[in-house]
């Protein structure tokens, strides 16, 4: 085989080597966690403690109410016991029990806002719980896909080495140095092919006659202004 192709098919595997290698860092990357699991993760907490915060407000709010109420009730029934005969003390005791069910009506609306403020907590916790539990899943069997691609890359990387290798040994010394040198300047893009019967594919300069003659002839030609290797 003429060393051009030799060189064309050393590019194939290269290309495909870099192509694999960039989908196994991708891979790699995404197996370092979900950020959206992460945020959900997140919300789900947080969402648990506004509830714990909620109800420790209502166990509080309705032990304040009991112990209104009973104060209430004490005083009321001091009230109409006819223990008390002193007008003055028994308008004082008429003032408290009003007082005190002044105090628990304005508890009773406060109450009904803390029971608002659990119920939507409550409701904001399921819905987080409910995503989360999704997105686990979902995580769960992605991160099974992922790791099932890393080895089919590893596989395929360590295929596509042994395959240079082989492919280098077959070619001139001095051709593949010419090869490599071109290969690390050009990200990794030496060897292209001829397109619209003149123009290098790799940066679309036209090609002198001479040069073409040389290309189509099966020489080793560079891109005058690329300087990548020219392939018919
Ligand atoms: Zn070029």
């Amino acid at each position: 085989m003429a060393d051009i192709h030799l060189l064309r098919d050393l590019q194939t595997i290269d290309t495909e080597t870099i192509a694999k290698r960039r989908e196994l860092s991708d891979v790699l990357n995404e197996l370092k966690g979900s950020e959206e699991l992460q945020a959900a993760r997140i919300i789900s907490t947080n969402s648990a403690e506004t509830l714990t915060k909620a109800e420790a407000k209502q166990r509080d709010a309705e032990l304040e109410m009991g112990s209104l109420k009973t104060k209430r009730n004490q005083s009321n029934d001091k009230l109409y016991s006819g223990s008390i005969k002193n007008p003055r003390e028994l308008k004082d005791l008429q003032m408290e029990v009003e007082s005190l069910d002044r105090r628990i009506a304005l508890r009773e609306e406060t109450m009904i806002e803390i029971l608002v403020g659990v119920e939507t907590a409550q409701s904001a916790k399921d819905d987080a719980d409910i995503l989360l539990v999704e997105l686990e899943e979902a995580w769960v069997q992605r991160l099974q896909e992922l790791e099932k691609r890393k080895v089919e890359l590893a596989i395929a990387i360590r295929d596509l080495q042994q395959r240079r290798k082989a492919q280098v040994a077959r070619l001139p010394a001095a051709t593949y140095k010419r090869y490599e040198k071109i290969l690390v300047s050009n990200k990794g893009l030496a060897v292209v092919p001829l397109v619209r019967g003149n123009t290098c594919d790799g940066c679309s300069t036209s090609l002198p006659q001479s040069m073409l003659t040389k290309v189509r002839g099966g020489g080793i030609v560079n891109c005058p202004h690329c300087g990548r290797i020219i392939h018919t």
